[in-house]
């Protein structure tokens, strides 16, 4: 639903320190309309900060918020046309799902009929029709979870803000939530804030995101832009997972690793000296006799193998790094190959799959 795409919400600059210690430094963002924006990163790097201060739970040390324009750094929190969903759900345990839902509604003592007619809505749309009459206690965690979201997005709060959405939920019922979440976004038009710290589901679930480290933006774009071209170790070990080659840079398209010279895209950003090449494990392929020939090709051993189902993890140790390489075999590809533990192995892969990265 992105018909438009000017900013909503302008991040210049903005920081946090508490004492000493800085939690968030100089983050630039610029959030679009109708966005499903994700702040990502471990465990202390300053995303609950960050929602805290465009919530206005939080005053920043220095830097603007920016809403439609208007500067709303001094604007309190109750004023802010912004909702924050906390990770505790915080749902009236003694009202039942339709009255929860219209708490927000009638606190703005709107007429009657309009808040029967949004709630009737706002309950088809979280498919919370047949709870209406349920108090919290009655639900499982996936609806509990679904009545705090329609009880945030009824107010259609110009961005909804969501720390860790999901995070008390169990692996399976988090999966199914992702995507009702998007849904609910997408249907909605609202523009989304999520702090996540889970790497997978920023990428499922965001068109685009932040990835923060230490309190700064490390690097913003799409999920696949993201994926494929990350610009740090960080970003490229923390999101996914990233085979990474030590080395030194050659020439304009070479680098040796460990005696032995790998080619790279030639176009690829001028860094010299000590670089690393970030190699995702699908990028590698397992060569044999018919293969064709790859750009790199290395020999190795076999030094674990990870059986996951749709496909085999393989740990190949190699002359050009003193970490084994992971690969990815999809399990469609080697029906008739078992791999075992010792069993030597030659591994190939092609220049514009390598990401040269500064060390
Ligand atoms: P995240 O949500 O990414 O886990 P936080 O934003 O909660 O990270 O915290 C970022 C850093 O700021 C951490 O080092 C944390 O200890 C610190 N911090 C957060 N809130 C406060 C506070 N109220 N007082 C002092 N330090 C804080
Ligand atoms: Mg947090």
């Amino acid at each position: 639903m992105k018909t438009n795409n000017a900013p909503v919400l302008v991040l210049d600059k903005v920081s946090k320190s508490y004492g000493q210690g800085m939690a968030v430094k100089d983050v630039s963002l610029s959030i679009r309309e109708n966005e499903f924006f994700a702040l990502l990163g471990p465990s202390g790097c300053g995303k609950s900060t960050l929602l805290r201060m465009l919530a206005g739970f939080e005053t920043p040390t220095a830097g603007s918020i920016y809403l439609d324009g208007r500067d709303i750094s001094p604007m309190p929190a109750n004023q802010r046309p912004l909702n924050l969903m906390f990770q505790s759900y915080a749902l009236f345990p003694n009202m039942n799902v339709r009255d929860n839902i219209a708490y927000g509604l009638e606190m703005e003592r709107l007429p009657k009929d309009e808040i029967a007619q949004r709630v009737d809505a706002m309950l088809e749309t979280a498919q919370l029709r047949d709870f209406a009459r349920r108090r919290p206690d009655q639900l499982s965690g996936g609806q509990r979870q679904r009545v705090a979201l329609a009880r945030a997005l009824i107010k259609r709060p110009r961005v909804l803000l969501l720390d860790e959405p999901l995070g008390a939920l169990d692996k399976k019922l988090r999966g199914k939530m992702q995507l009702e979440l998007k849904r609910l976004q997408h249907e909605s038009g609202i523009t989304f804030i999520m702090v996540t710290h889970d790497q997978e589901e920023a990428l499922v679930m965001a068109d685009r995101m932040a990835v923060l480290k230490d309190g700064e933006v490390s690097q913003c774009g799409s999920p696949n832009d993201i994926y494929e071209n990350p610009r740090s170790r960080f970003v490229a070990d923390f999101i996914g997972v990233s085979n990474l080659i030590e080395g030194q840079r050659i020439s304009n398209d070479q680098v040796d690793a460990g005696g032995h010279r790998l080619k790279i895209e030639p176009t690829a950003a001028l860094v010299s000296g000590n670089v690393a090449l970030a190699l995702r494990p699908e990028r590698l392929q397992v060569l044999g006799g018919e293969s064709p020939r790859c750009d790199n090709e290395v020999d190795g051993r076999v030094v674990e193998v990870a059986y996951h189902g749709l496909d085999t993890n393989l740990h190949v140790h190699t002359p050009v790094s003193s970490k084994p390489l992971i690969v990815r075999v999809p399990s469609s590809q080697h029906e008739f190959t078992t791999f075992t533990t010792g069993m030597p192995i030659r591994l190939g892969w092609n220049a514009q799959h390598a990401r040269v990265l500064a060390c």
